[in-house]
C-alpha cells in the first residue's frame, strides 16, 4: 500500500473525493487542512502536493508516489517547495521587514512570484501552524488567497482554526481530519506526574516545596525545544547524512524543512505539556467528587489511582485548583514570560490552597 492508499483507507471519502477533483481539474488553489493530530498534520500536506503535482497519476487520479516529482516532495528536496512554520521557540509568524527576511510572509511570499525552475511544473507553498501568523500577516496573506500566482498551490494548515480570521478560512478550500483519539505520549513527560502529585497532595502551605516543583515544571518546560530538535534531527540523521553528496541548495532545503518542523514539534510538545497539566487537574475534579468515577484519560492519574491509601482532597480544592490551571493556559498563549507564568501558577496552587481549608 502506498502512502496515498494508507490515507485513504483511513479517510475514504476525502481521499475519493479530492481524487475526483484531480480527475476533473478542479482542485482547489488554496486549502486548510485542519487536524488535531500533530504528525498527520506534518505529513499530509506534502500528499495533498504529490496528488497535484505528480507526473504519473493513476487511471483513479491518486499520485503515483514512485515518479521523481512524487520522490522529491517526500524528500524534501522539490525545488518549488516552499515552506513556512513557526521556527525556533518564537510562536508568531510575521510579515517581515523585506522579501529577505528569513521565516517571514514576505520572505515566503516573493518566491511564488520568480520564475518556477521546474517548468509547467507547480509551486507548493505550505504554512505549517498557520494561525501562528499574526493579525497583519494574516490580512497581508488575504491578498494572495485572493489573486494567487499561476501555477501555485497553498496549503495552511492548523490545528486551532478559530484562531485565523474568517476571511482566511473563506477563501480557501477546507480539509478536516478529523481523529477522535486524544492520546498523550507520556513517555515524553517522564516525571510531570510526579511533580504534579507532589504539587497537588504535598505542598501545600510550603513555599519551599512550592517552589521546588515550580522549578521542576520550568526546567521540563524549557527542555522542550532540545527534545523537539532532538527527534527532528533523529528522523532525518539518515537523510542528512546522504545529503553530503548533494548540491549546497539540496541540502539547504533539507535544513529549512528540519527548521520548519522543529518548530511545530516544539509548539505540539509545548501544547500537550500544557495540556496534560489541564487534564490533571480537570480530572482532580472528578475524582474529588466521587473515587470511583470514570476518566477519560486514566493514564496520567495512575500514580494517584495506584496510591494506597490514595491522597484525598476537597471538591472545592480541586475546582480552585482546575480555575489555576485554565488561568496558566490563559495567560500563557498571551506573550507572557513562561517562566513567570508557571511559577506563580505553582505558588498559588501549593499556597493559597489549603489557607482557606
Ligand atoms: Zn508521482
Amino acid at each position: 500500500m502506498n502512502d496515498w492508499q494508507s490515507f485513504e483507507s483511513a479517510y475514504p471519502l476525502l481521499g475519493q473525493s479530492l481524487r475526483f477533483a484531480r480527475l476533473n481539474n478542479r482542485l482547489a488553489h488554496s486549502y486548510l487542512v485542519v487536524s488535531s493530530n500533530a504528525s498527520l498534520r506534518n505529513s499530509f500536506p506534502l500528499l495533498l502536493a504529490s496528488l497535484v503535482a505528480c507526473r504519473q497519476p493513476g487511471p483513479d487520479g491518486s499520485p503515483c508516489g514512485e515518479c521523481p516529482i512524487c520522490r522529491e516532495l517526500a524528500d524534501g528536496l522539490y525545488p518549488d517547495l516552499f515552506q513556512l512554520a513557526p521556527t525556533s521557540k518564537s510562536r508568531e509568524i510575521k510579515i517581515g521587514a523585506d522579501d529577505d527576511d528569513p521565516d517571514s510572509l514576505r520572505n515566503f511570499e516573493a518566491k511564488f512570484y520568480l520564475t518556477s525552475t521546474t517548468p509547467n511544473g507547480w509551486k507548493i507553498g505550505i504554512i505549517y501552524d498557520c494561525d501562528t501568523m499574526n493579525a497583519n500577516a494574516q490580512n497581508a496573506f488575504l491578498k494572495t488567497l485572493e489573486e494567487p500566482p499561476k501555477n501555485c498551490l497553498f496549503i495552511l494548515v492548523t490545528g486551532r482554526p478559530s484562531a485565523l480570521l474568517p476571511t482566511i478560512r473563506s477563501r480557501c478550500q477546507i480539509l478536516t481530519l478529523t481523529d477522535n483519539h486524544c492520546k498523550y505520549n507520556l513517555d515524553d513527560f517522564s516525571g510531570l506526574m510526579e511533580i504534579l502529585m507532589t504539587l497537588t497532595f504535598h505542598a501545600h502551605g510550603s513555599l519551599p516545596e512550592a517552589e521546588k516543583c515550580a522549578a521542576s515544571l520550568i526546567e521540563m518546560m524549557n527542555a522542550l525545544y532540545d527534545k523537539a530538535e532532538a527527534s527532528v534531527n533523529e528522523k532525518w540523521k539518515s537523510r542528512l547524512a546522504e545529503s553530503d553528496n548533494l548540491e549546497s541548495s539540496a541540502k539547504k532545503l533539507i535544513e529549512t524543512r528540519m527548521e520548519g518542523e522543529t518548530g511545530c514539534e516544539y509548539r505540539r510538545l509545548r501544547e500537550e505539556f500544557l495540556s496534560l497539566i489541564h487534564t490533571w487537574f480537570a480530572q482532580l475534579v472528578l475524582l474529588a467528587s466521587a473515587q470511583d468515577a470514570v476518566l477519560p484519560n486514566p493514564e496520567i492519574m495512575s500514580l494517584w489511582l495506584e496510591a494506597s491509601p490514595r491522597p484525598s482532597i476537597a471538591p472545592r480544592e480541586a475546582v480552585r485548583m482546575l480555575s489555576e490551571a485554565e488561568y496558566l493556559l490563559r495567560v500563557l498563549n498571551t506573550n507572557v514570560n513562561d517562566e513567570l507564568a508557571v511559577r506563580s501558577f505553582a505558588l498559588s496552587v501549593a499556597i493559597n490552597v489549603r489557607a482557606g481549608v
